[in-house]
């Protein structure tokens, strides 16, 4: 069976996979087609027509995201002035569809659609925009709700019903007066919401943010640090967002393995202990019922003075090792390897085996 057919994008003769999407093909071939609703984590939706493209003989543009290849001689074009003209519409639309003002926005500088109305040219929208009027979601400490600023690309509807089977939040209404709701149209803090954020996470705007981020920091200013979450064993990849030294959110990294982008409640939201007053940031040693803080080479060497001491009065296995999941799998194995070929015995166990 031949599953390849030979077509034209953008003037170039390749070979398509048969039922790969025009934007997979443009993709692989380097040739950007901007995109809003479509997100590599979700199931395709074809909502928002960013990316149409026109492909020879069809009537009308079509959405590239879920247009399938399946014509041998099929000659696509990506960046037509029809093409354009398309895309520069639907952009000025969303952008007059709510109220976008970048200079109070948290997403300023973090922006796909900020970003598209730079790459399109839009001098001046043509449309007077109109604020859809919704009242800001205030309700709780974790996402800040400000669906005046909303897209309606269903990316957050898709995150929570499809990524995290959440099933919290849906379209509402219908026509002009569509909008994101939870059932009842309650807000998130008296909603059945259990704050894992991947509607953040996968929000194209400003609608969804972190609400603890609010005002801490442009986007530009951030650093972003990769590491592994400390609060269980699975081990989600997540991204520190700092800003002078301070961690000022947490976002899921997209290329984690264990997660892909994904958090819980507990990773993404529960990072204040970091810089908290009353966090241990030295050892403590007890002398005379006492506390005191000491540097990590005494607090080292004390303790390999006092489990020699035992291993040899009472011999290895009087000493045990209790490891934790909250620790690295690296840390774990190095634990262990510690307790058998230091220390000498097999006493060694694991908060998260039974
Ligand atoms: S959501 Fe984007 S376009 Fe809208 S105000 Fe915020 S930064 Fe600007
Ligand atoms: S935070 Fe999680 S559960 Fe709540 S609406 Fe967003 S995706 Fe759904
Ligand atoms: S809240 Fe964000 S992700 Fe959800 S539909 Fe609106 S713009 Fe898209």
């Amino acid at each position: 069976m031949n599953d390849t057919v030979n077509v034209t994008i953008d003037g170039r003769a390749v070979k398509a996979v048969k039922g790969e999407t025009i934007l997979e093909l443009a993709s692989r071939q380097g040739i950007r087609i901007p995109t809003l609703c479509y997100h590599p984590r979700l199931p395709l939706a074809g909502a928002c027509r960013v990316c149409a493209v026109e492909v020879e003989g069809a009537r009308t543009l079509v959405a590239s995201c879920v247009f399938p290849i399946e014509q041998e001689g099929m000659v696509i074009k990506t960046d037509t002035e029809r093409v354009l003209q398309a895309r520069r519409l639907v952009v000025e639309l969303l952008l007059a569809s709510g109220d976008h003002n970048c200079l109070l926005c948290e997403s300023n500088g973090h922006c796909e659609l900020q970003d598209l109305v730079y790459e399109l040219k839009i001098e001046r929208p043509r449309f007077p925009a109109a604020s859809p009027g919704h009242a800001l979601d205030h309700s709780n400490p974790m996402i800040y709700r400000d669906l005046n600023k909303c897209i309606l690309c269903g990316r957050c509807v898709r995150g929570c019903n499809e990524v995290q089977v959440n099933q919290v939040i849906d379209f509402g209404y219908r026509g002009g007066r569509t909008k994101i709701v939870t059932a009842e149209d309650r807000s998130y803090g008296d909603s059945n919401c259990v704050f894992c954020g991947e509607c953040v996470q996968l929000c194209p705007v400003g609608a969804l943010v972190e609400n603890k981020a609010r005002f801490a920091g442009r986007p530009w200013a951030i650093k972003k640090v990769p590491t592994t979450c400390t609060y269980c064993g699975t081990g989600c990849t997540i991204d520190l967002n700092i800003i002078d030294g301070r961690v000022v959110k947490i976002t899921g990294n997209e290329g984690g393995v264990t997660n892909q982008g994904s958090l819980c409640v507990k990773g993404r939201f529960g990072y204040e202990f970091i810089h908290h007053k009353d966090r241990l940031t030295t050892p403590l040693i007890k002398e005379d019922g006492r506390f005191r803080e000491a540097t990590w080479d005494e607090a080292l060497d004390l303790t390999a003075q006092r489990l020699g001491q035992i291993k040899e009065k009472h011999g290895p296995d009087a000493i045990g090792g209790l490891s934790s999941a909250r620790c690295t799998n690296e840390e774990n194995y190095l634990m262990q390897k510690f307790m058998r070929a230091v220390v000498g015995t097999n006493n060694i166990d694991h908060c998260a085996r039974l």
